[in-house]
């Protein structure tokens, strides 16, 4: 959805509108509604934006799918694209995000996607205890456990143990 600049009335706009995202782990669109407030002020744009909605993200150390939910609220300053480059005075406001339009447009979904996909972590954690999978038999160690007990054993020092074992078998 694009926004005429030009268009926006002096009393603003509200708009609730839904955007097909898709995150990182999870290939599938989901449409996630969105609540926009826009004002103008000149040529000036500011525009708030609110979104909550549940992301399917796949857990970096189980690998297992959750639910993970966002709720993200973000204010973005809109600036004519040559107006900037003729005034340095916006550089110094670093409080807001500031951001260029040109040809009296302004592509909103961009905006709701670049700052939801911020909000979603690199590494995201089912819980923050998730005790991940076992690195011999991929068990999920949340649910279950596993006899073999790997501490990250090196895998010459098991085999070792592993022989140690045999001749201790043997001797009883
Ligand atoms: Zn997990
Ligand atoms: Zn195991």
């Amino acid at each position: 959805m694009h926004i005429t600049v030009s268009n926006i009335p002096d009393s603003g706009l509200e708009e609730e509108l839904k955007i097909s995202v898709t995150f990182l782990d999870d290939m599938t669109e989901v449409n996630v509604p969105v609540s926009l407030k826009i004002f103008r002020v000149g040529d000036k744009v500011l525009i708030n934006g609110k979104v909550k909605t549940e992301a399917s993200l796949q857990c970096s150390r189980c690998l297992e799918n959750f639910s993970y939910p966002l709720d993200v609220k973000f204010e973005v300053e809109y600036v004519p694209l040559q107006e900037f480059i003729r005034t340095d005075e916006e550089l110094t406001r670093e409080e807001l995000d500031v951001s260029f339009y040109k040809n009296d447009q302004i592509d909103i979904e961009e905006i709701v996607r670049e700052h939801l996909l911020l909000a979603v972590p690199m590494k995201p954690l089912c819980k923050s205890d998730c005790r991940g999978i076992c690195p011999r038999c991929g068990i999920n160690l949340n649910a279950d456990s596993c006899k073999c007990n790997a501490k990250e054993i090196d895998p010459r020092l098991s085999a070792l143990k592993e022989f140690q074992r045999i001749l201790k078998d043997r001797k009883e």
